[in-house]
C-alpha cells in the first residue's frame, strides 16, 4: 500500500482552504489591518496549533509556517512588530496554562493588538538567573498583593498586560517558591519609568510595584508552579527572537545584500565578507526551520536556544558589515532624541532602513531573551549532555 508522504496532508488541506477564505477578503491597500487580523483569528489562522475558538485549528504547529509564508507573499499585514511579546510569548503561555475563560478573554485582543503585552521577569538582581527574583506576593482573600521592582521591561509603557513572575514562598528552594500572574499594567500601584538605551530610545523601562492587587483568577498554574510556566514563556521567547519562518535572504542579510548592490564601488574583500555572512545566514535559517519542526508538541525545547544563539551573534556581524561598507554614513546618526516607541520598528519615517540605529540596537541581541553565554550553557547541558554547572539552591 502506498505510504502517504505527508502525515499532515488532511490538516494541510484544511489550513490551505482557510488561507484561501482569508485572502479572498484581503485587498492590499484598502483592507483594514485590524479587520484582517480579526478574520485571521476567527478562521483559526492566528496560531494554527491552538484549539478551535482560540485562534487555532488544532493542527500541527509546523503548518504555522505555511500560513506565515502565504500571508507574507500576499502582502498581508503582520501584527508581530506591534505586539512582539504578546504574539511570540504571551499567547503560547496563556494557551498552555490559563483557564478557558481567561484564554477567551485575553487571546483575541492580543492578536488584534488592541492589548499590548510585556514580560515582567528581570529584576536588578535577577537576569540570567531569573529564578532568583525577589519581588514578593502574598495572598489576601481572592486577591494577591505584589511589592517589588522589575527592570528592562520592553514596551511596558504601551502595555495592557504583563507576564509577572514573583516569589510567593521564601521557605523552599528558589525554583519552587515562584508564582506566575497576568498583571493589568494599568492597576493602581504600577509605576513605569523609561530606561534609555544606546540607540537614544527608551524601548524598555523600570517597573515599580507597590501594593498592587491582582485577582486570583489571573494566576497561571498553582502557587509555587511559576518556574514551570516561566519556562514555557522563555522557550517561546527564544524561538520568537530567532525568527523562524524567514525566507531565504530575508531579514538583516537581505538588507545587507540590498545595501551592497546599491554601492557605487565594491571591494573584493567586502564581497568575500558578505558571501560568508550569507552562508551563515542560510545555515541559521535552516537550523531555525529544523528547530521549529522539532517542536511538534507545541512547546519548543532547547533547540530554540541554538537558533537564538546563532541568529543573535550573526545579526551583530551583519550590521557591523553594513556600517563598515557605508563608510562615514555608517556613523552619522539622524536623531538622538529621547522617544518611547510603541513598537520594535527600526525603519525611518520614510520607510528606509536606519543602519546606524540597527547596528546599535543589534548589540542587545546577545543579551535580550537570555545572553549568548547562557544559551551556550543550555546547549552544553541539554543538547550535548555535558556536565551541569554548579547551581545554588
Ligand atoms: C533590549 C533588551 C530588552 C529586554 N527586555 C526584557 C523584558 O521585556 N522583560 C524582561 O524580563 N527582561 C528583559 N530584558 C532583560 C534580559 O532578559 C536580561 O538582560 C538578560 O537575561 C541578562 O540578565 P542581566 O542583564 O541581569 O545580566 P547578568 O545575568 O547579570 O549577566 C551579566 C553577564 O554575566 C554572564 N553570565 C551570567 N551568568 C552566567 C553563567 N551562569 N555562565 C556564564 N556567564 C554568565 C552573562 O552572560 C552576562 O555577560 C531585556 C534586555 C535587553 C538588553
Amino acid at each position: 500500500m502506498a505510504q502517504d508522504s505527508d502525515p499532515y496532508s488532511r490538516e494541510r488541506d484544511l489550513v490551505e482552504s482557510q488561507i484561501e477564505n482569508l485572502l479572498q477578503n484581503f485587498h492590499p491597500g484598502t483592507t483594514n489591518d485590524r479587520e484582517f487580523w480579526s478574520l485571521q483569528y476567527d478562521l483559526g489562522l492566528a496560531w494554527v496549533h491552538f484549539a478551535r475558538g482560540f485562534g487555532g485549528l488544532g493542527v500541527s504547529p509546523s503548518l504555522g509556517e505555511l500560513v506565515a509564508t502565504r500571508l507574507a507573499q500576499a502582502g498581508a499585514p503582520s501584527n508581530f512588530i506591534l505586539n512582539p511579546i504578546g504574539i511570540g510569548m504571551g499567547a503560547p503561555t496563556v494557551m498552555a496554562h490559563a483557564s478557558t475563560e481567561l484564554s477567551q478573554r485575553l487571546l483575541k485582543p492580543l492578536f488584534l493588538c488592541d492589548e499590548i503585552w510585556c514580560q515582567l521577569f528581570s529584576e536588578p538582581g535577577a537576569g540570567s538567573d531569573v529564578a532568583s527574583v525577589i519581588t514578593g506576593a502574598y495572598r489576601d482573600g481572592d486577591e494577591w498583593v505584589i511589592n517589588g521592582q522589575k527592570v528592562w521591561t520592553t514596551l511596558a509603557h504601551a502595555s495592557k498586560w504583563g507576564m509577572l513572575l514573583v516569589r510567593t514562598d521564601t521557605g523552599v528552594s528558589k525554583h519552587k517558591g515562584l508564582t506566575y500572574f497576568i498583571l493589568n499594567m494599568q492597576a493602581k500601584g504600577v509605576e513605569i519609568r523609561p530606561l534609555r538605551q544606546i540607540t537614544g530610545e527608551a524601548e524598555f523601562n523600570e517597573v515599580y510595584l507597590t501594593d498592587v492587587r491582582i485577582p486570583d483568577g489571573h494566576r497561571l498554574g498553582d502557587p509555587g508552579d511559576g518556574w514551570k510556566i516561566a519556562l514555557t514563556t522563555l522557550m517561546n521567547e527564544r524561538v520568537s527572537l530567532s525568527g523562524t519562518a524567514a525566507e531565504r535572504e530575508s531579514g538583516s542579510i537581505g538588507e545587507a545584500v540590498h545595501l551592497w548592490k546599491s554601492l557605487p564601488e565594491k571591494s573584493s574583500h567586502d564581497r568575500d565578507r558578505l558571501a560568508r555572512l550569507w552562508i551563515e545566514a542560510e545555515v541559521s535559517r535552516l537550523v531555525n526551520i529544523r528547530a521549529s519542526q522539532l517542536r511538534l508538541a507545541g512547546t519548543p525545547g532547547p533547540e530554540g536556544s541554538v537558533g537564538k544563539l546563532i541568529s543573535a551573534e550573526l545579526n551583530k556581524k551583519i550590521y557591523n558589515f553594513c556600517v563598515d561598507i557605508l563608510g562615514p554614513g555608517g556613523i552619522t546618526y539622524s536623531s538622538y532624541e529621547m522617544s518611547r516607541p510603541a513598537s520594535i520598528k527600526i525603519e525611518r519615517e520614510d520607510g528606509t532602513r536606519d543602519f546606524p540605529k540597527a547596528f546599535l540596537r543589534s548589540r542587545a541581541n546577545s543579551i535580550e531573551g537570555g545572553t549568548s553565554e547562557i544559551m551556550k550553557n543550555i546547549i552544553g547541558e541539554r543538547v550535548l549532555g555535558l556536565p551541569r554547572e554548579p547551581t545554588v539552591k
